[in-house]
């Protein structure tokens, strides 16, 4: 009988060790599509598994974490209600508002109601406390500027994903330069400052380009878009569009928080008093 328990305990024991591992090597497996083109001038395609995952840099222990707003700021979220924001049909839109933060539903995505030009958003997120799935299932969302250019929002602590799909990736395109995620349900905050594109008569002269700080690291300098974000496929600018637009936030069916949003347009030099 000795012998038969110790059995089972040593099979318990390898069972577990053999989970571990498992579970650490699908940490480590690369995911992604090998499918996709390849992006242009780079060895990489898009959401290429290969691509290299940017370094995990731990933040500091706050940067802007509920930084006030300036006094030109649009107060896009203050906590208590969504009246800045709608559906894209114009919809009131049904995410949930309590303790201070909105909460995807997995009613749609939301944008705000006004367009902005070349702008500064503060916003802070939290993916879902509770980890579920792996990969583009942990805590996806984005901030979808002017709905065409995405700064992806991605549970990524500790969650392999293809690097062009993580959090503060150019969705498709351009991975963060590092990897400074917070824990599951830990407030993370994104400072985007962005320039929008620009078309003179039907011909793009000038990319949008971003920049990105991820709790105050920067993740993305004046990085240019290739084009517009679309899932699997290289990006293109071709859609002209005023140099303006609304700031959506994408409903990936991951209950997603987000609370004190607010963005300044950017007044240009020697814009007087
Ligand atoms: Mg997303």
């Amino acid at each position: 009988m000795r012998v038969n328990r110790n059995k089972r305990t040593l099979c318990a024991t390898l069972a577990a060790g053999l989970l571990m591992t498992a579970t650490a090597a699908a940490q480590q497996q690369p995911v992604g599509y090998e499918d996709t083109p390849k992006l242009p001038g780079l060895p990489w395609k898009v959401h290429d598994p290969n691509r290299p995952v940017p370094p995990v840099v731990a933040p500091g222990a706050a940067f802007s974490d509920m930084a006030a707003a300036p006094a030109d700021a649009v107060v896009l979220f203050d906590g208590t209600d969504l009246s800045k924001w709608q559906k894209p049909n114009g919809d009131e839109p049904e995410w949930k508002v309590e303790n201070g933060y909105m909460e995807v539903t997995s009613t749609g995505s939301i944008r705000t109601r006004d367009e902005f030009g070349d702008f500064q958003l503060h916003l802070e997120f939290a993916t879902p406390a509770k980890v579920e799935s792996n990969s583009q299932g942990r805590g996806n969302s984005g901030v979808m500027i002017y709905g065409d250019y995405e700064v992806q929002i991605l549970d990524s602590y500790e969650n392999r994903s293809y690097a062009d799909g993580q959090a503060g990736a150019l969705y498709g395109q351009t991975p963060p330069m590092v990897n400074s995620s917070r824990a599951p349900g830990a407030w993370q905050t994104y400072d985007i400052i962005f320039e929008a594109p620009r078309w003179k008569d039907g011909e793009l002269v000038k990319k949008a380009n971003v920049t990105v700080l991820h709790n105050g690291v920067v993740i993305h300098h004046k990085k240019e878009y290739i084009g517009r974000t679309i899932h699997r496929r290289v990006g293109v600018y071709d859609r002209p569009h005023e140099p303006r637009g609304w700031i959506g936030l994408q409903d990936h069916r991951n209950p997603t928080r987000f609370r004190n949003v607010w963005i300044r347009e950017l007044p240009g030099y020697d814009s007087g008093g």
